[in-house]
């Protein structure tokens, strides 16, 4: 393993971060934990076949991506939003094209997970001085282990369904409380689930950003969408004076000071680097030809437009009545108490149809504790 030094100063030996990014970061943060605790009573006074005392967190769906990819699969082949989780697509395009405008801004501002990530190695740079990176012929195939996952789904959702099973599958029992089912695997976490969480928290100490640059498929898709997006970081080589600040701030360990435009798979446009260089207007966000048109947009302003992107997306979608579920209360009131059931599983991507409640196999098992309560 090597150590990478944690590089320029704030005092601390730790990076500086731009208030703009960790503030952007802190309300997400903030909001997402809101929308749990509301979900968890929601979802719980269900579950225990009470009427909730508050409306179902649209923003939920947030946490179902690969909903998202398939309701976005969905509506290119059908022209129509997928009505059971209109937010998840909503959420899923917002992500995907705030990177398409500024490489994976996403993970540096608006991604809880990332946050946790980011301060989990922060502390790590506290308390050992450095973070470790495997060597390069490891560390090369472990970031390909995210593009495999990514592959993984993409094949399951482009390839394994055609457009009459995408629709089958987004109308189907299961997917109808998939949110619930993702709470039961998050709320009654296996020893395995736990084992996995615990080992990752741990290793993300000592290694900076253990889980996004290693496995995140969601970080590998912005990566890809990132290297077409207009804006990126980047060097004026004639105002550089070689100081190194931005490769030693960089979390993604790139060699920013030989860099001119910062296309990398990797970069989050968290704009340490920027806010390590010494020279005003060396490294910053550009357009393209920014560099000879000396054109740049302040951090804030990076960062705003990104945010912006999410919003607008985020907002039409709303305004249009693309947001709430369809799935009426009483249907969930209905469902959610069996849950258990194997009509609300899948197998390979095929989910239980309704007529299933009606076969004898699942009459014999209504109720019945499931064997795995996260799909
Ligand atoms: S790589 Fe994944 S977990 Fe990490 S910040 Fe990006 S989306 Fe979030
Ligand atoms: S190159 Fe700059 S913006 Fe990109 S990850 Fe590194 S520090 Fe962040
Ligand atoms: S880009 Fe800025 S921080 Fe990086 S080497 Fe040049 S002057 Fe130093």
């Amino acid at each position: 393993m090597d150590g990478n030094g944690s590089g320029n100063g704030n005092g601390n030996g730790l990076p500086r971060v731009l208030w703009h990014r960790r503030v952007v970061q802190l309300v997400t943060a903030g909001v997402v934990v809101l929308i749990g605790i509301r979900f968890t009573l929601w979802v719980s006074a269900h579950l225990a076949g009470r009427t909730p005392t508050v409306r179902r967190p649209p923003g939920v769906e947030g946490f179902l991506p690969i909903d998202g990819m398939l309701a976005l699969r969905h509506w290119l082949n059908a022209g129509r939003v997928d009505p059971v989780h209109p937010a998840a697509l909503a959420i899923f395009l917002g992500i995907c094209l705030m990177s398409l405008v500024l490489a994976r801004s996403f993970c540096s501002s608006m991604c809880p997970v990332g946050l946790l990530s980011e301060l989990l190695g922060r502390l790590g740079l506290k308390l050992t001085g450095g973070t470790l990176t495997p060597p390069r012929w490891i560390d090369i195939p472990l970031r390909g282990l995210k593009f495999l996952l990514l592959g993984f789904f993409a094949w399951a959702v482009w390839v394994v369904l055609d457009p009459r099973g995408v629709e089958a599958f987004l109308g189907s029992p299961y997917a109808r409380v998939v949110d619930a089912k993702m709470w039961l695997f998050f709320a009654s976490p296996s020893r395995l689930t736990i084992t996995v969480i615990g080992i990752l928290v741990v290793v993300s100490v000592f290694v900076r950003d253990a889980w996004c640059r290693y496995l995140c498929p969601y970080g590998a898709l912005l990566g890809v969408l990132g290297l077409f997006s207009p804006l990126k970081v980047t060097r004026d080589a004639s105002l550089c004076t070689d100081c190194r600040g931005c490769t030693r701030a960089c979390p993604a360990r790139l060699p920013v000071h030989t860099m001119g435009r910062v296309r990398s798979i990797e970069c989050s446009s968290c704009q340490d680097c920027v806010a390590a260089c010494p020279v005003e207007g060396c490294l910053a966000v550009r357009p393209p030809l920014g560099v000879r048109r000396r054109i740049w947009l302040r951090p804030v302003v990076a960062t705003a437009v990104a945010v912006g992107v999410y919003l607008a997306v985020v907002g039409l979608f709303r305004v249009t009545g693309h947001w709430e579920t369809s799935v009426p209360e009483s249907e969930y009131a209905r469902r959610l108490p069996e849950i258990s059931s194997p009509l609300y599983t899948h197998v390979g991507g095929v989910a239980m149809a309704e007529e299933a409640r009606a076969a004898p196999s699942f009459q014999g098992s209504r109720g019945e504790p499931p064997a795995s309560a996260g799909e």
